[in-house]
């Protein structure tokens, strides 16, 4: 079948929630994919920051053969190994005490919210409860998520939200500081605001918010979900920020691309969940999690760190040189290979131009265009990529 017929059943079976475009892609490899019709398209999105080892890395695929042949679900009545190793690894390779399994970014979030809310009415009263959230920040599409996300257009429709939650501009510390009071229980936080364009925090901002949290004995939840793991050159954000938090939630690459999230805190907040308080059917099954043990091992053993942060640098450089030559582009920003190209004008038509020419990339706020290739990216496939947003970018001047 072709694009464009598999595209007309899809506009006649799936409920419309995503604006997507007309492509269907059947097979990956590395940093590209090739779609139903053949055609080779240079994955600079990543399925939005989630395959970090690249599409079907031979380990990776190994890995899930072995697990699906063995063991695939059991629930959360019964033990199993691999989520037991994933605990221990993401344990001793983090700030954390425990983690919890689920299977989305906005599940994890859902689960540090109610584990702030419980830890505030266990150790402060039952009055404390609001969590202090950053407009324009992204934390998932569950009620709660969307409450904690300060973005109106996400909010559009669903009221009425989940009462306790206010917002504060993200790198304003004196408009944070204003709205702490006796309610406040948690500040949440992501530590690069991703789907709002990589926008990054002030220097000292983040370390600042952890020492007002620990004044006013508040929680820092932090959102690690899209920047985690290795995306901003190290394995967590907050290592580069020179601070720990509370609470911290992870999804996206965790599972190589398998669906998997994860909500890690420390001990003494940790200990606020007992049994029957939470908990997921699919949450840390053993599929998945044989799935992300090997692509956190690989993260951490194959130098794909290193290569975020200097492919992240090439990238940047590369981009920017762009900016000298092209007047349409107003800013280039980014960490590691988080990183973010802002036009002066909207961005669809560019974003198409580049589908056609073989390049996938993402458009965020109108005209912010994302770039977040799999960590394993090379020199070359980032010269290909550049090349092709030049020729573009020439012929939409
Ligand atoms: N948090 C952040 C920072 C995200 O970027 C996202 C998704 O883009 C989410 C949470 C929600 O994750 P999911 O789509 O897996 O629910």
């Amino acid at each position: 079948m072709t694009n464009k017929e598999l595209d007309d059943l899809y506009r006649k079976y799936v409920m419309h929630t995503y604006s997507n475009y007309p492509v269907v892609l059947t097979r990956g490899e590395g940093c590209r994919v090739w779609d139903v019709e053949g055609k080779e398209y240079l994955d600079f999105l990543a399925g939005i920051a989630v395959c970090s080892l690249g599409h079907c890395h031979p380990k990776l695929v190994a890995a899930v053969k072995d697990q699906v042949s063995k063991l695939i679900h059991i629930s959360n009545w019964y033990l199993n190994e691999p989520q037991i190793r994933l605990a221990q690894l993401l344990v001793e390779n983090s700030f954390a005490d425990r983690a919890f399994f689920c299977n989305s970014g906005a599940e994890a979030n859902e689960a540090a919210i109610k584990l702030a809310r419980k830890w505030a009415k266990e150790t402060k009263g039952r009055g404390c409860y609001e969590i202090i959230c950053i407009d324009l920040a992204f934390h998932g599409r569950t009620l709660a998520t969307i409450t904690a996300s300060g973005q109106e257009k996400l909010h559009q429709g669903f009221e009425p939200l989940v009462p306790g939650f206010k917002y504060v501009p993200f790198n304003d510390l004196d408009a944070l500081r204003q709205l702490l009071g006796p309610a406040t229980a948690a500040i949440m936080i992501e530590p690069i605001l991703g789907e709002s364009g990589i926008i990054l925090p002030e220097q000292g901002y983040l370390k600042e918010v952890r020492h007002l949290c620990d004044q006013q004995g508040l929680l820092l939840i932090l959102d690690e979900v899209q920047m985690g793991l290795g995306r901003t050159g190290s394995l967590f954000a907050y290592q580069q920020f020179d601070f720990t938090p509370d609470i911290m939630t992870l999804a996206k690459a965790l599972g190589g691309g398998v669906p998997i999230g994860a909500m890690l805190a420390k001990e003494e907040v940790a200990s606020h969940f007992g049994p029957g308080t939470h908990g997921s059917t699919f949450g840390g099954n053993p599929l998945v999690c044989a799935a992300a043990i090997v692509s956190f091992n690989l993260l951490l053993e194959d130098g794909v760190l290193d290569n975020s942060r200097r492919q992240g640098a090439y990238l940047l450089q590369k981009l920017n040189q762009l900016k000298s030559e092209f007047p349409i582009i107003s800013e280039v920003r980014g960490k590691g290979l988080a990183v973010a190209l802002e036009l002066n004008k909207k961005g669809d038509d560019i974003i198409t131009a580049c589908r056609q020419e073989g390049l996938l990339l993402n458009l965020t706020m109108g005209k912010i265009l994302r770039f977040l290739p799999p960590l394993v990216v090379t020199e070359t496939e980032i010269d290909q990529a550049i090349d092709v947003l030049t020729k573009v970018l020439r012929a939409q001047s």
